[in-house]
């Protein structure tokens, strides 16, 4: 899960769970926007899958069932498979009610995703009911389906509008190298967990194909891959790649026409949202040095992230995030001929 984060701009689709929701215009008016002094929200984040995103993150940094070689946030801190209330859920219910309550801003998602695998949170059903009593904006989560066997991670995904889960192999050996999962996880039982959600779920998968240049950025695994899509029979597949800064520097990414060749093996509804950049308007409100550091600790941003995100003029964008370097707070990635800042633990 980017991965959990591309040529065509990817947009929240109108109709969902089978009814008309309101229109893009009306559910953006009836958004917000984390103000400084959340613990659990952060961004809008300008998502290449979901538009603009309010984040939600329901584990510690950095807590995940997989330890990813492309993960944008570094080394997996605490592997585990263990359900638990990882932060207190009174606390993120608390910050949803006070954001939610005061609409200044525009929000496509409400998403579940941040430092690590939000399904490890017990709580998960009962934070995406909440959301779903207080706002129209559809509720996303992003997961990597490692955990989609357990019956009760199903149920509690069963209110979402949409589940973007990642599949990025293709046997077992591949499954091992690329995620470097906690040891009782299997590529069989990923496999079996996304089909038997699949089967199960009544609103919209979008299933992000993550390709690795070397690794499974060929023909046959694309085919192979192919066969597990044609299970999950998915509303879109979004085809990605590692645009930002990876953990190892061997997670290499696939070329922008490569995965224009290799999307035409797909089966279904194919986008690539790798190397696509969401346009936001910036509206003149005031940064934070607190709300941008909470913003790249969980996912590096180029300067114009930044902007469009929280909707700053770039220029103040830009100075914030060299005093943030500056302070140690954050540091400066390249990749892919663009510049990433990259929030540091000490954030
Ligand atoms: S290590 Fe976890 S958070 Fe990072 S990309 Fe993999 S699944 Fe996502």
């Amino acid at each position: 899960m980017t991965s959990h984060g591309k040529s065509e701009a990817v947009k929240p689709d109108k109709k969902m769970n089978g009814t008309t929701r309101k229109s893009n215009g009306d559910r953006k008016a009836a958004c917000t926007t984390p103000a400084a002094g959340f613990n659990h929200l952060f961004g809008p984040v300008p998502s290449r899958r979901l538009g603009r995103s309010l984040g939600i993150d329901l584990v510690p940094f950095k807590t995940c069932t997989f330890d990813c070689i492309y993960c944008q946030l570094g080394r997996t801190i605490k592997k585990t498979t263990e359900r638990r209330e990882y932060v207190p859920t009174r606390e993120i219910l608390d910050e949803l009610t006070r954001c939610l309550a005061s609409p200044h801003g525009a929000v496509d998602f409400c998403t579940l995703s941040g430092s690590g695998e939000p399904t490890l949170h017990s709580g998960l059903g009962r934070i995406i009911s909440f959301i779903k009593q207080k706002t129209s904006i559809p509720v996303a989560v992003l997961t990597n389906g490692s955990l989609l066997s357990d019956r009760e991670v199903r149920q509690d995904l069963a209110r979402a509008d949409v589940v973007l889960p990642t599949l990025a192999a293709d046997s077992e050996t591949v499954f091992r190298c690329v995620h470097r999962p906690n040891p009782s996880l299997t590529f069989a039982r990923h496999l079996e967990g996304l089909v038997r959600f699949s089967r199960e779920y009544r609103h919209h998968i979008w299933l992000e194909l993550f390709l690795l240049k070397g690794i499974t950025a060929m023909e046959k695994n694309v085919s192979r891959m192919n066969l597990i899509i044609k299970k999950i029979r998915p509303r879109k597949v979004q085809l990605n790649t590692a645009s930002r800064p990876p953990c190892e520097n061997f997670a290499f990414p696939v070329p922008f026409g490569r995965l224009s060749q290799l999307s035409k093996r797909i089966t279904g509804n194919v986008e690539i949202v790798a190397e696509n950049e969401q346009q936001f308007r910036p509206g003149g409100r005031p940064a934070s040095g607190r709300r941008i550091a909470e913003l790249i600790l969980r996912r590096p941003c180029t300067v114009e992230d930044v902007a469009q995100g929280l909707s700053v003029h770039a220029a103040e964008a830009s100075k914030i995030l060299a005093g943030l370097v500056g302070s140690g707070r954050a540091e400066v990635c390249r990749r892919s001929g663009k510049t990433y800042f990259k929030g540091t633990t000490a954030a």
